[in-house]
């Protein structure tokens, strides 16, 4: 309970702080604001291939950029009509409420928890939580990380979920997953836990590292919005989009394209 009101000032002091430089970015992002601007401002990752990522000419790629995409063609009748943001696992809830997006399409699981704060659209992906080692590792599975080195991304669900699965586990705490990355690959430590969309994007692009089978948690994925009745039009027109996208088999090319199941 302290935790949730400690979240909630800290959220109204973020937002007070940048009313100055920009008037009303709490309330300002509804549709009709949108349609006025005729620019969707959207929160994607960088660094999590092959949902969220830029190629070397500095373009967003992966599934979630796709889906912004469409989202902007859905309101505005053209998918050139956006601007990517670049968010991480833990800057993204603070970009949302300072105004400085949108929404976002962040790899990011649709909690109770973050209901709290946040409103989603319907699920766009189901992924799981799963475990990346280096190959040849000893570990096989959730119980062989008791008492191992394992990175979590700051601000990821499996940041709670693996201390609450394996008590006696030593967590290390990473800012980017290629940074998460770099430090398993480096032997400071034991395994990855994320999900499993983006420890496979890993494993695809460095064959030293092997995405281990078993899945833990169920993962909805949802595009995120201030919470508030101002945001109930947007929420209803990214739902159509998304509702219309899956229907005529868009959002599933779009996956088969990345390789995503
Ligand atoms: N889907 C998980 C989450 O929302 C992990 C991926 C991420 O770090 O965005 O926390």
């Amino acid at each position: 309970m302290m935790k949730k009101i400690f979240i909630f000032l800290a959220l109204i002091v973020l937002v007070c702080s940048g009313c100055g430089k920009k008037k009303d970015a709490l309330f300002t992002s509804d549709l009709s604001t949108i349609i006025k601007r005729d620019k969707l401002i959207v929160g994607v990752k960088t660094d999590t291939y092959p949902f969220g990522y830029k190629d070397k000419n500095g373009r967003y790629l992966g599934y979630d950029p796709a889906l912004g995409r469409l989202i902007a063609k859905g309101l505005l009748g053209d998918e050139k009509k956006i601007q990517f943001v670049p968010v991480t696992s833990s800057d993204r809830i603070m970009k949302l409420y300072s105004g400085d997006v949108d929404m976002l399409i962040a790899t990011m699981t649709i909690t109770p928890k973050r209901k709290d704060l946040i409103m989603f659209s319907k699920p766009y992906h189901v992924a799981g939580q799963a475990i990346l080692v280096k190959k040849g590792s000893l570990i096989r599975n959730i119980q062989d990380l008791n008492e191992k080195k394992v990175i979590i991304v700051f601000g990821s669900t499996s940041e709670k979920s693996i201390r609450l699965a394996v008590p006696g586990v030593n967590i290390i705490g990473c800012k980017t997953y290629p940074a998460a990355l770099q430090l398993l690959k480096s032997g400071k430590a034991d395994a990855i836990v994320s999900d499993d969309t983006i420890l496979l994007g890993m494993a695809l692009r460095d064959k030293s590292v092997e995405l281990l089978p078993k899945r833990y948690s169920k993962e909805p994925y949802g595009v995120a919005l201030r919470k508030g009745p101002e945001s109930e039009d947007l929420l209803t027109a990214i739902n159509n989009v998304i509702d219309i996208e899956t229907h005529n088999g868009h959002l599933k090319k779009i996956k088969a394209s990345y390789g995503i199941k």
